[in-house]
């Protein structure tokens, strides 16, 4: 299709005078291609149907007459827009049918989809220094000048010429929000106090404190402290859950759940309402699982909080989610990637085309680490397009969409409207079905570069699992450039970390899986001069002996030989893994080994996390 400013400005234009006075370019008619006049023609004859529905002629037209009464409705439409076109001129307004006229999607969201829904305006033609077009519906035309006063505020600034436009005509452009990738709209945060949570967070400083602190204390109070412990503790969940003989509160630290307390049951109820209100969920369903979110607007971030109720046999339990929208760990050099693993992906992600894929389960840090790619990647000469479930973090100058099943924006179809606004990345969130799978991989195939993550525990498992879902060898093996797998483990407090000896048995597997390093690899340590430390608490780590995480990785890259295993219909992990091996690729356990040899975690931590 040709943009609107093809259609503008080669295209049949006549002059009418504006608001101003001054004569300027004005579209009258513009002239669609043939195919867009024939679904134009379509939908008119839909709405004749529907008009003889109503007249209850319905089956009393022959098709001669049938096609007669679409003519005459064809030229009633027609008749419509040219009075109209003349209403225009007589009140100094510009006309316009936007019937078959595509929109781009950065002019159409100049004016927000709500804002468009409810004063009947869309902004068709937008250039920085020019005159911004809008066209206004018919019906709403006495309310003009309202709706110039509430336009938004970048309104302000630039000149507007006005439209008017059929009723037809304001449907047509306003189906056109429907293919926009649908970016998250700011939410406000209300109802958390900032100056009772900012001092509700000066009072606490542990766990420990969470327990005293609770003791008489209000409702309000209590749900504020509860937030406001999860931010001073750095936890990524809070979990407050209805239990036989109480309500135990409890955080996920580094990725552990603590418990911190019980909640006398007496002030479930209104506690559970309270919470309830702030996330804008319905207080009367009790008996299924809801989902919101709210917002706290602090001094120099902000907290967003998604949460989810869920009923359970002793009242409804509550996990909420909390998302710093400044948060660490985003860098690519804090990522953890041992020197051999960063020298790979920063190789692969400066490809222009193909697929990176992380695997690892739910909370191993595989999304932080696109984030931290997408940030490396991110410039005013890259579009960059996401969707995503949910938006973990914002990215400034990133187009990040956020999938929603109830309105139909799924994966599949997220990635399909991405892919026809001509990114250079594209992040799709997750691989679950075939559909999301065949269009990235035709997108990788044709000069994007796509990442994306895969439900699997090792890289090596990656690709028999993108076959299972069906995906065609043919397309995979050409377009898949990166594997990579990780966990999260727990660094060691730097305050209260101490040596430690490792038990005989230990000791020896930690060995055995150095041995099984590549040569270039093993020479980096010798485990007999290795100081290795493990956990002890203190005030500092709320007594956990752990702060903060980092990730471990193993990764390989696409080779002929790997692809040759791929096309030949007898895909194994196990061959998979051993070509990667015979490359160089070492697994996450002996990544761990590496990073617990340097003293950043313990030898328990790593085992814990990869067995
Ligand atoms: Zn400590």
């Amino acid at each position: 299709m040709s943009s609107i400013d093809d259609l503008l400005q080669n295209n049949s234009v006549n002059d009418v005078s504006t608001d101003d006075g001054k004569k300027s370019d004005t579209v009258l008619s513009v002239p669609v291609k043939k195919e867009e006049k024939e679904e134009n023609n379509v939908e008119e004859k839909k709405e004749q149907k529907v008009e003889e529905k109503k007249d209850g002629l319905e089956g009393h037209f022959s098709s001669a007459e049938e096609k007669l009464d679409e003519k005459i409705n064809i030229m009633k439409g027609k008749k419509h827009e040219d009075e109209l076109k003349i209403k225009a001129q007589n009140i100094g307004l510009g006309h316009i049918n936007l019937k078959g006229i595509p929109i781009p999607a950065d002019v159409l969201t100049k004016i927000p989809f709500d804002f468009c829904k409810e004063n009947s305006v869309i902004c068709f033609y937008y250039v920085p220094h020019g005159k911004t077009r809008i066209a206004i519906s018919e019906n709403v035309i006495d309310l003009l000048p309202n709706i110039k006063s509430t336009l938004p505020e970048e309104f302000s600034k630039i000149e507007i010429e006005w439209f008017l436009t059929s009723k037809p005509s304001f449907e047509a452009g306003f189906k056109q929000y429907e293919r926009i990738p649908k970016i998250k709209e700011p939410v406000r945060g209300v109802e958390i106090n900032v100056e009772d949570f900012e001092s509700m967070s000066n009072q606490v400083n542990s766990l420990q404190d969470i327990k005293e602190k609770i003791k008489g204390v209000s409702v309000t109070e209590l749900v504020t402290l509860i937030v406001a412990a999860g931010i001073k503790t750095e936890a990524s969940d809070i979990h407050i859950e209805a239990e036989v003989d109480g309500i135990k509160l409890r955080y996920r630290i580094d990725g552990v759940l603590h418990t911190a307390a019980v909640i006398d049951k007496d002030m479930w109820q209104q506690m559970i309402s309270r919470i309830k209100l702030l996330a804008e969920l319905k207080l009367n369903i009790t008996s299924k699982p809801q989902d919101g979110r709210f917002s706290i607007f602090l001094t120099d971030d902000k907290l967003d909080v998604r949460l989810s109720t869920l009923p359970t046999a002793y009242g409804e339990s509550v996990v909420m989610r909390l998302l710093r929208s400044k948060s660490i760990g985003l860098k690519f050099s804090d990522l953890g990637l041992t020197d051999k693993w960063m020298r790979m992906l920063t190789k692969q992600i400066k490809r222009p085309n193909g697929m990176i894929i992380t695997t690892g389960p739910t909370g191993s840090g595989k999304t932080t680490t696109l984030y931290a790619v997408l940030n490396e990647l991110n410039s005013s000469e890259t579009k960059i397009i996401t969707v995503e479930d949910p938006i973990e973090y914002e990215l400034k100058g990133v187009n990040q969409s956020q999938v929603d099943a109830k309105r139909g924006y799924t994966f599949d179809k997220g990635l399909r409207s991405i892919v026809r606004q001509d990114p250079d990345i594209i992040m799709v969130g997750e691989m679950r079905d075939l559909e999301t799978v065949d269009i990235a991989l035709n997108a990788a195939l044709t000069g994007h570069l796509v990442l994306s993550t895969l439900h699997t525990n090792d890289a090596a498992g990656a690709v028999p699992r993108f076959l299972a879902m069906g995906a065609k060898p043919y397309l995979l093996a050409p377009a898949l450039n990166l594997v990579m797998a990780q966990r999260l483990i727990r660094k060691l407090c730097e305050k209260c970390k101490k040596p430690t000896e490792l038990k005989p048995e230990i000791e020896e597997k930690v060995k055995q899986l150095v041995d099984n390093l590549p040569e270039e690899d093993k020479q980096k340590i010798d485990i007999s001069q290795t100081q290795f430390y493990t956990s002890a608490g203190c005030s500092e780590c709320n007594d956990l002996g752990y702060k903060g995480r980092i990730g471990i990785f193993e990764m390989f890259e696409m080779t002929p030989e790997i692809a040759q295993v791929i096309l030949s219909n007898e895909v194994s992990e196990y061959k998979i893994r051993d070509i990667a091996k015979k490359d160089g690729m070492f697994a996450m356990v002996q990544d761990g080994i590496i990073k617990a040899a340097q003293g950043v975690t313990s030898i328990e931590e790593v085992f814990r996390m990869t067995e």
